[in-house]
């Protein structure tokens, strides 16, 4: 089952912000009484009643004409009704309902996705009857909250959860690999897919009803069986730049969850942007297996030095991410694009490797042997066994005596024994520390 998705939606200043440092647990982003203030958080692991979600935020800018705050919240609940599987419609209890909650109201009806609405700033008792205008938006019962005070979360929260089960799950062959191209406009994804795929461009799907260019096609090669997902399309007119970049982040962001194998594409002339490494953060984070493709190879003058000198800066860039298979292309001329489905299935491999346990402990006992844990406070780490307990990704659980005497250098140092012994080349690995009970 895919992680779900939840977005936060509404006006500026009814506490979103707020509402989703409260939900992610940790402060991670600036609540500032003025307007303006930069903000950069686009996503918060949330967990509740044994569901793990990802919260997206899909705001990011701050208005401040009115005309300009209706378009970009219709922008806002176009992603969030786009990628996400239920939306957190937040709404003002202090100021009352208002005309732009109403658009936003009508174009999540219309969409039919899961809607939780949210009534937030409602600290007092006596200030629930404002609550009962907000029926009036006909997205159900209003939940009054308090985002500040953390009041009402828990009912808020198993709203949202209890939408999860009606949220359909596609059906998943177990022998396809799915394929995710990522990378800014222009970099050449599609033409990549077109070369791969040649002339039968076979369109799998495209999901009714929604506005998602994303188009999936199938590709069978002596590799297997592949679908890629484009997620090209995000060359909508729009005068704010913030907006655009974060719809096509977002975007990214659902289509990592739902693929095995991610692509990056990079344009040689350009390197890696913030937005790349947004991108490949967050595949990162999922443990997704993961390439790097730097296209436009053509456009770049060479010498001796050029191809290792590339790779050692992006390599720098993407130092979180060591194991990353590279591949330089010209998506235009062909040059080794043939090259693309045979790494894209060494990812994959290795995302669906399984190791036996006796093998695992063997190493994991060499790795302490050679490398006893640090100390902390006056106590030592100690490891029982090791097992793993899931592929796609790659999942070790070690029984230990006690997870918080873990320092990251060691967690470090075992995934790289890991990984020095079994490879995983190209895929992100999953290691879970548990008290032995
Ligand atoms: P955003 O623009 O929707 O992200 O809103 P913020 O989270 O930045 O909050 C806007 C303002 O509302 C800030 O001054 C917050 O302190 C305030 N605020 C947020 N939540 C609450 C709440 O539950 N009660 C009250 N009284 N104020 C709140
Ligand atoms: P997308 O927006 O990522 O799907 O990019 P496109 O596939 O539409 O390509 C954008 C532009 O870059 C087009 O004009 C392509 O012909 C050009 N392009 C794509 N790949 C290459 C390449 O490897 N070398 C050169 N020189 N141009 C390329």
């Amino acid at each position: 089952m895919g992680r779900k998705f939840v977005a936060v939606v509404g006006r500026p200043n009814v506490g979103k912000s707020t509402l989703f440092n409260k939900l992610a647990g940790k402060r991670i982003a600036i609540v500032d009484d003025k307007p303006g203030v930069t903000r950069d958080r686009i996503y918060a692991k949330a967990e509740w009643l044994q569901h793990e979600f990802t919260l997206i935020d899909t705001g990011g800018i701050e208005p401040k004409a009115d005309d300009i705050i209706l378009a970009q919240m219709r922008r806002q609940a176009l992603i969030a009704i786009e990628t996400c599987d239920v939306i957190m419609f937040v709404v003002d209890g202090k100021l009352g309902m208002t005309d732009a909650d109403n658009e936003v109201a009508l174009m999540l009806r219309k969409s039919g996705k899961p809607v939780v609405l949210v009534v937030n700033k409602l600290e007092k008792r006596s200030e629930e009857a404002n609550l009962y205008e907000f029926y009036n938006l006909g997205l159900g019962t209003p939940i009054p909250i308090s985002a500040t005070q953390a009041l009402g979360l828990g009912d808020m929260l198993d709203e949202v959860v209890a939408h999860f089960d009606d949220v359909a799950e596609e059906d998943e062959d177990e022998n396809v690999v799915r394929v995710a191209f990522m990378g800014k406009p222009n970099v050449g994804k599609s033409s990549l897919i077109n070369r791969l795929i040649g002339e039968e461009r076979n369109i799998v799907s495209s999901i009714p009803g929604t506005t998602r260019d994303a188009v999936d096609s199938y590709l069978e090669t002596e590799e297997g069986q592949f679908i890629l997902i484009d997620t090209a399309g995000i060359r909508r007119k729009s005068k704010i730049k913030e907006v655009i970049e974060r719809y096509s982040v977002i975007r990214s962001f659902a289509a990592i969850e739902k693929a095995d194998v991610c692509v990056l594409m990079i344009d040689a002339t350009e390197g890696v942007t913030d937005q790349d490494e947004k991108i490949i953060g967050f595949a990162h984070e999922q443990s997704k297996a993961l390439m790097v493709i730097v296209n436009k190879w053509d456009l770049i003058e060479k010498d001796n030095n050029t191809f290792e000198k590339f790779k050692k800066d992006i390599q720098q860039d993407l130092k979180f991410a060591p194991y990353v298979k590279f591949l330089f292309i010209s998506a235009l001329t062909g040059q080794r694009a043939n090259k693309v489905m045979k790494v894209v299935k060494e990812c994959y491999e290795s995302y669906n490797k399984r190791i036996s346990t006796g093998v695992i402990n063997e190493v994991v006992s060499q790795a302490v042997l050679m490398n006893e844990p640090p100390i902390v406070s006056n106590n030592r780490l100690k490891i029982y066994y090791a097992t793993q307990v899931a592929t796609k990704p790659p999942t070790f659980v070690f029984f230990v005596n006690n997870p918080q005497l873990l320092h990251f250098s060691y967690r470090r140092y075992l995934e790289n024994q890991l990984r020095n012994a079994f490879g995983f080349e190209g895929t992100g690995i999953k290691l879970i520390f548990r008290e032995r009970k």
